[in-house]
């Protein structure tokens, strides 16, 4: 008799009786023509059909393919089998399984424990689970992995799946070379010099300031977290616990990153490491798109100012930040970032500003009431301008070329009155789109490659951010062949 269904608990009491029958092997060569991937849950039918079937060999390859999404285990799923042949005392049975792939083993904490294995991390993840009357949510361990980019290290709170989907950007090997070599990084050669000193700024705590000028689009900071912390830790885990993964995140640390965190700026009260993480956060990404907040040694220090002169932006492959300059920036001026999106009104950023405790104290906040109501009326007028050009590109209307000239020139003196260049890309992608929409197709080709050359500058040159670029040049390329084919047959 076959069980319909065998636990891995199951699975695994029987090992120790089936270990003597089993003849391991492995190894790709040994795939014959019988070849089959079957997801783990379809291993038992599967097999029985096997066992009835007369067939040339009774050898049955098992290789479980690496599936983070199911938490597949070649291991578990290769027992289940084995222990199923067994109990149906199946004459011969040999077992291969694929060699784990290097994440993989991070990615099923039982497998780990069978290996005692926890590489790439230091050590065995300490593992916590929401308490009963916390809001029920997904499993949370601490990893901590060094050295991490030079002699650094990296600690990490989140979910076994997405831990094991990070393990190979801790090689330094992905990060490439433009990064790794940068005066900033602390991957590049000693002596590099980098572009800011961190200083003390009155009423800022610490912050950077430019050392020399840097240009417009220079990489002024590349740096690399030294935490990292999956949001939904503060949704659904409960503060006694948060803060023991918190503290245990940082005490796993190397010293001295211990203490370069804990010479972060703080803000909300409260425990010490949530503090600071709140303070400085960083948002990131790990996996698909999983928020996670981030703590960078320099990065975090990084003020904000309404009108900012860097941005950032973060690669979930290479676990690296870059800081971008998007204007001049001249010897001794702050560098400084929005921690809120821009073209925001000054009653909007104050409310968003909350959550970082603070009140913004940056020109365009501390100028008169008048000017911030002139600026308000500017940055509505954009959002105005930026939606009469979106309805008219999605034909709810039907803008002149004439009339999205002159709405594109409009635009153009209130983003530099605002400083907000940094949604030209958005707007101009907008104008493309109503000129398509208008059948003025050399003026959306102008306007799609301005947009190109700006999408490579702000998301750099990794495909996975630039597919609405390429979105953008497709619909001219649809436009172009339509008013060819329209042409011909005029
Ligand atoms: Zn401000």
């Amino acid at each position: 008799m076959v069980e319909n269904t065998i636990t891995r608990g199951q699975a695994r009491t029987y090992s120790p009786v089936i270990e003597r029958f089993i003849v391991g092997d492995e190894g790709p060569s040994k795939f014959g023509t019988g070849k089959f991937w079957v997801a783990e849950d379809e291993v038992l039918p599967k097999v029985r059909d096997w066992m009835v079937e007369p067939g040339t060999t009774r050898m049955l390859w098992i290789s479980s393919p690496y599936d983070p999404g199911a938490m597949t285990s070649a291991h578990a799923s290769a027992l289940a089998v084995i222990a199923a042949a067994w109990q149906a005392k199946a004459p011969i049975i040999s077992h291969f399984c694929q060699r784990s792939r290097r994440d993989e083993l991070r990615a099923d904490e039982e497998s780990a424990i069978d290996t005692g294995n926890w590489e790439p991390w230091k050590r065995r993840p300490y593992c916590i689970e929401p308490l009963p009357g916390d809001a029920p949510g997904p499993q949370f361990c601490v990893y901590t992995f060094e050295p991490f980019r030079g002699d650094r290290g990296l600690s990490v709170i989140t979910t076994p799946v997405l831990a094991a989907s990070m393990v190979d950007a801790l090689d330094d090997s992905v990060v490439p070379p433009k990064l790794r070599d940068h005066p900033s990084s602390s991957l590049a050669a000693e002596g590099s010099s980098p572009a800011y000193v961190i200083k003390d700024m009155p009423g800022k705590g610490k912050g950077l300031v430019a050392q020399r000028q840097i240009r417009k689009w220079e990489l002024v900071l590349v740096d690399y977290p030294v935490m990292l912390a999956h949001m939904g830790l503060f949704d659904v885990v409960g503060p006694e616990l948060r803060e023991d993964v918190l503290d245990r995140a940082l005490r796993q640390l190397p010293e001295e990153q211990q203490g370069e965190i804990l010479s972060l700026a703080r803000s909300t009260g409260g425990e010490t490491v949530e503090d600071i993480l709140r303070t400085n956060i960083f948002g990131v990404e790990l996996g698909i798109e999983i928020p996670h907040l981030g703590l960078l040694p320099i990065g975090s220090r990084i003020n904000h100012n309404c009108r900012p002169n860097v941005f950032w932006r973060y690669s979930v492959r290479a676990l690296a930040v870059e800081v971008i300059a998007m204007r001049d920036i001249e010897p001794g001026e702050e560098i400084t970032q929005s921690y809120v999106p821009l073209g925001l009104s000054y009653e909007e950023r104050k409310e968003d500003l909350k959550n970082w405790g603070f009140t913004c104290t940056c020109p365009l906040c501390a100028s008169s009431p008048k000017q911030r109501a002139a600026s308000d009326e500017n940055r509505e007028r954009l959002q105005d301008i930026y939606h009469e050009l979106n309805d008219s590109a999605a034909g709810k209307s039907n803008l002149t070329i004439s009339t999205i000239e002159s709405l594109t020139e409009e635009l153009e003196s209130l983003v530099a009155e605002e400083n907000l260049e940094a949604q030209l890309l958005v707007h101009y992608s907008a104008v493309a789109r109503a000129y398509m929409r208008a059948g003025e197709l050399d003026a959306a080709r102008r306007y799609v490659e301005l947009c190109e050359y700006l999408w490579v500058q702000y998301a750099g040159e990794e495909d996975d951010y630039l597919a609405g670029m390429h979105q953008l040049r497709h619909e001219l390329n649809e436009r172009e062949r339509k008013a060819t084919i329209d042409g011909r047959y005029r």
